[in-house]
Formats: C-alpha cells, structure tokens, sequence
C-alpha cells in the first residue's frame, strides 16, 4: 500500500465514515486498467473476435473493457488504432456529453486524448471537434492520439481558454471539462499525484477549475451542455464545484452526477458532472457571426497534391486543403470556423511538398489507408519489422503504398522492386517487439 498523506487520510474518513476501512483496502489492490474499441475502425463485436486480450466489459462504457494485460501498448492493433488505453472509471465522462445533434464540439482540457477519442467515436463526422491543450508538449501526444486513431473532423489547439472564449462566444452545442485537478484517483498509477497533494493544492486546484468552467459556459450555446469531470475525490473539485457553478450561473441545471469510488465500484476513482444551458443570461450579448476557416495554400502545390492522391487512392477523399504555419497541407473538416489560436492538426495531415514532389503523411495512411490503391499485408512477424522501422519484402507495384496489419493501416511505405521502404515515422516506432 502506497503512503497515503496523512490530511488526505483525515479528510477521507471524515468523509466516508463507515466506508473509510473499506476505501483504504482498495489500495491494497493493483490499479485497474482497461482498453476502449475505437469504432471508427472497428466494431466492438469485431475487436472481441480477433483481441488478442481478454476483455471484460466496463458497465458505464459502452466499447470500454477491463484489461490485466501487460504491454497492450506494443500490440499491432494499438499501433493500427484499433484501441485506446483507458482507465475504467475515466471512461465514463464521456458518454455523459450529449452530442447527437451537436454540431460543433469542444474538448476544452484534452491531452492526452482519451476522451476526446471517445467522444469522437461517438460523434456524426460531419460534426467539428475541436480538442484543445494548454500545455505544448502534451497538446502534441493529443494530436498524435488523433492521427493513430485515423480522426478525421478535429482540430487540435494549444490555448488557454481565455483565449478560446475570444474566439468562440456562445459556439459550441457540447463542452467537456475534463479539469486539471489534485488527482486523488491517480495515487496509485501515478506516484507523481501523491507528492504533489495538499491541502492547498486541493484549493488551488478548485480556483482554477471555476475559471475554466465559467469560460466553458461562456462557449456554450444556449440549450447546449457541459460534461465536467475530475479524477479526484475532494468535493471542492467535485460537488461542491458545481454547486458553486449553478449559484453563479442560474441559466444552468444539473442533470446528472456520477461518482466512481474505488470500494464502491471497479475503477480508480472518478466525478462527472452534466450541466445545461437553459437559456441566456440577459448579460450576454449577440454571438458573433463565425467565419469559415481560411485556405491558405500555394496552388502548384496543391495541384502536386491532388495528382498524387489520384494516384495513390482508388478514391481520393475530397475536401478543401490548407496549409498550417508548418508547412505541412491539411484537409481541413467541411464547415470549420476560422479561429486565431495556436493550431497543431487541422482535419487530416496530407503531406509536404518540396517544391517538386509531395512527401505524404502518415496521417494520410491512418484516417484514409483503407482507400490506397497500393496496399501490403504483412503476417504477424513482418509487421513487428516493419514496426520498428525495418524494410520489408512485398509483391507490390512500385510507388507509395499503406502498410497493413490483416484490414488495418499501420502506416506508409514506399515499394522499389519488391522492397518496401520503411516510412513509419521515427518516433512511433516500436524500440523492442
Ligand atoms: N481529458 C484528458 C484525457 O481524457 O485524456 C485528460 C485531461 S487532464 C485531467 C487535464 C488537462 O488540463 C491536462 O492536460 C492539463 O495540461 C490541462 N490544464 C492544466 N491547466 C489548465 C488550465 N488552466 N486550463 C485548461 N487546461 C489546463
């Protein structure tokens, strides 16, 4: 058993009174741990037929499984998308955000992209997502979690939520909160939490998530609603948060609350809340009327781009391309506004042109490989070699072509005489198999 801190004991108790014992012999237990299907490449029957995992069902997510499996992040089917490692319990934020007939969603706190993946699951592709991250490093495991699973109608920003609030008055039909937060529920997977917890962690904590929620609400249009979520305990993050949010925001309700602990149910601790926005303040003034996004892309190198797509899809998929500030061309999702924030993907990474030809991305091959013209199929064995950067042996037409486990993507290659050139990028390459 870890080293609970001693106030943390105090407060605990006081709390649960006669549950304390019970709470406390929960971390006699190792952490729970659990994988969600990404339906977007495969369904929930399907991934049961071929896991190579024994799988039992989450019972508050719908494609969510307990796991004890060790590694499950170096099998083929994670590289290929066909999962996401997930704690149980922060499973069940999630499938609270009413999003059926949500246009434009926001996913205000999302690295590393758990929730925002289950919620893109969830989502009508013709809908926006946009996936935010404050912190620059984590905004880009946000954005890699995205390519992997082959998303194709996101944006992934890297702003405050101040400067979301600038951008987006009163635009999006579903917001989910997931806050930053003292993370009680993470003693036992993250160590990391225990030292950090306070007292005053506890309460800075909540200061910062009542500024976030309050920007949240002023994103939301009106009828729309919010998921906040925290994976800690203390009722100044959870209960007591909300009710202070409702106090000051009577065009809001609550409808529902869920609260894992981890001697009531099997997870490691979790709180959602779902809020809706009822109807505008008499403060607020008119939304602003929200452009499109602007395209910006040079024309020979668009032109390069679609020549190659005809080549190397049976069916291209269409759309409008721009470039980012990487240099990097994109296919920005139908209907996305323009907004003034850093952005790190927009839609589908296409690919680079160098002035002469067009390198593509691998984010090309994760959301649209099933298309290519060019496809190889390796057995188990090649592809771990093609995992880690090896070049494999394939009857296949010279040119560009998607590397596949059995019907999955796992990434690019470039075929030369029956080689096949390896073209997974660096860093997400398998270092032992
Ligand atoms: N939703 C994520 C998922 O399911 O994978 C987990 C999000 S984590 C609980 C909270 C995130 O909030 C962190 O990535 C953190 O960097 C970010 N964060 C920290 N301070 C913030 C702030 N002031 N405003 C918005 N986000 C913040």
């Amino acid at each position: 058993m870890q080293n609970l801190p001693e106030q943390f004991i105090d407060r605990m108790k006081k709390r649960l009174g006669e549950g304390f014992p019970a709470f406390l012999r929960a971390y006699e237990n190792p952490p729970y741990k659990g994988l969600r299907v990404n339906t977007q490449k495969i369904s929930k029957e399907e991934f049961w037929a071929i896991s190579p995992i024994m799988l039992e069902q989450v019972p508050w997510a719908e494609n969510g499984f307990y796991i004890t499996a060790e590694k499950a992040g170096a099998h083929p089917y994670h590289f290929a998308g066909l999962y996401y490692l997930q704690e149980p319990s922060a499973m069940c934020a999630a499938p609270m955000l009413e999003i059926s007939a949500a246009k434009h969603v926001l996913d205000l706190c999302a690295a590393p992209g758990g929730k925002t993946t289950q919620i893109a699951a969830r989502m009508d592709r013709g809908a926006i997502l946009v996936a935010n991250e404050i912190d620059g490093s984590r905004a880009k495991i946000l954005s890699q979690n995205i390519e992997r699973l082959g998303i194709a109608n996101c944006a992934v920003t890297n702003a405050t939520p101040k400067q979301l609030v600038e951008n987006f008055p009163e635009y999006f039909d579903a917001i989910l909160v997931d806050a930053p937060c003292s993370g009680e529920g993470m003693f036992k997977k993250e160590p990391n939490a225990l030292t950090h917890w306070s007292p005053q962690n506890v309460a800075l904590c909540a200061a910062r998530q009542k500024e976030i929620l309050d920007d949240a609400a002023s994103m939301l249009t009106s009828g729309g609603e919010i998921v906040y979520s925290t994976c800690t305990f203390a009722e100044e993050e959870d209960e007591w948060q909300i009710a202070d949010f409702l106090k000051r925001h009577p065009e809001f309700a609550l409808l529902e609350i869920k609260k894992i602990l981890p001697h009531e149910e099997r997870g490691e601790g979790h709180f959602a809340a779902r809020l809706k926005k009822i109807s505008h303040s008499s403060l607020q003034r008119e939304a602003p009327k929200i452009r499109a996004y602007p395209l910006r892309v040079n024309a020979q190198a668009e032109k390069a781009y679609r020549a190659f797509a005809e080549d190397f899809f049976v069916s291209a998929p269409q759309g409008a391309i721009t470039t980012l500030s990487d240099g990097r061309m994109y296919l920005v999702p139908t209907g996305m506004p323009a907004f003034d924030v850093r952005v790190m993907r927009l839609g589908v990474e296409l690919g680079e042109w160098d002035g002469k030809l067009i390198r593509p991305a691998h984010a090309l091959a994760m959301a649209f490989g099933t298309h290519a013209r060019r496809k190889v199929k390796l057995s188990l064995e090649e592809v771990k070699k093609y995992l880690r950067g090896e070049t494999v042996e394939a009857e296949v037409e010279n040119g560009w072509c998607v590397v596949f486990v059995e019907e999955f993507p796992l990434g690019l290659g470039k075929a030369v005489n029956g080689t096949v050139k390896n073209h997974l990028p660096k860093g997400l390459r398998l270092v032992r198999a």
